[in-house]
């Protein structure tokens, strides 16, 4: 890790999971816990942390790939949970081991390290994006939504790094095997973001500022990476002149580090490897 920088790393996004750790000298958090508890072990384990080093989660909302895990990890490793009071319910988390929040409410980690929960629209959960900050630099972790709000743009607006989902192609969900009530409720207004909503959302909330981008929660069926990365650079070409990435449900990927000082040279914490 660098010193006086914040580190995120997905460990995995997609529908069969996701979770992403956030590390600052003074704190480990999750955002989401999808995995299984063994999966968590193995993914952390590849960037040498054990379970039982992390803060809290963060839980974005109740559905199986953002909170299924969370509940497990309470029990098995006494890890505490932050979520709002439906989220927790939905999930049955252990209230001693809960601590709940109010969207709008910046939550302090640590000296280094605050969390802001910031409601998106997704159907039949009552979930929020997350704007951490650390030493005055954010990042926004948005996940699952069909579309968004003015709030939301200004609090995304000018984050050094912004981790979003660009879950389908338009086309490609269309004319996929989805039957029509299922392809409704993804491109509704409750549901994910297509490729297109994704760029058109960046190209609200990228400024000079705004270093890098991942790409997150991609559809297996509905999409692909070089789909997903084209379609959101064609929307945001005149305003975006960092790096993107794709994040897919195999991880951990490397790292991207917020608030690093200019003189620092990016390196990879980590080799990939095969499962
Ligand atoms: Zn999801
Ligand atoms: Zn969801």
């Amino acid at each position: 890790m660098i010193p006086m920088a914040m580190t995120l790393t997905h460990l995995g996004t997609g529908s069969r999971g996701n979770a992403t750790l956030l590390e600052t000298e003074h704190a480990k958090v999750l955002i989401d816990q999808g995995f299984s508890g063994a999966q968590l072990e193995k993914r952390l384990g590849r960037l040498n942390i054990h379970p039982t080093e992390i803060d809290f989660m963060f839980i974005s909302h109740h559905h199986g790939d953002h909170g299924g895990g969370a509940a497990v990890a309470q029990k098995r490793w006494n890890i505490k949970v932050q979520a709002n009071h439906r989220t927790a319910e939905e999930l049955g988390l252990i209230p001693e081991l809960t601590h709940y929040f109010e969207s709008l409410d910046m939550i302090h980690v640590s000296q280094d390290l605050a969390v802001l929960p910031v409601p998106v629209p997704h159907s039949g959960a009552d979930n929020v994006a997350f704007i951490a900050s650390h030493n005055g630099k954010r990042a926004a972790i948005i996940t699952d939504l069909g579309s968004w709000t003015d709030e939301l743009v200004t609090h995304v607006r000018g984050c050094e790094h912004i981790a979003i989902e660009a879950n389908y192609d338009h086309n490609r969900l269309m004319n996929g095997p989805y039957p029509y009530s299922l392809k409704d409720r993804i491109s509704g207004r409750g549901g994910h973001l297509s490729n297109d909503q994704t760029g058109q959302f960046l190209a609200q909330v990228c400024t000079p500022a705004t270093k890098s981008i991942s790409l997150t929660h991609l559809s297996l069926k509905n999409n692909q990476p070089h789909l997903a990365e084209s379609t959101v650079l064609y929307h945001i070409d005149e305003v975006f002149t960092g790096d993107i990435s794709i994040s897919l449900q195999e991880g951990p990927e490397y790292s991207h580090y917020i608030g690093k000082s200019e003189d620092l040279e990016p390196t990879n914490t980590l080799t990939p490897t095969k499962q």
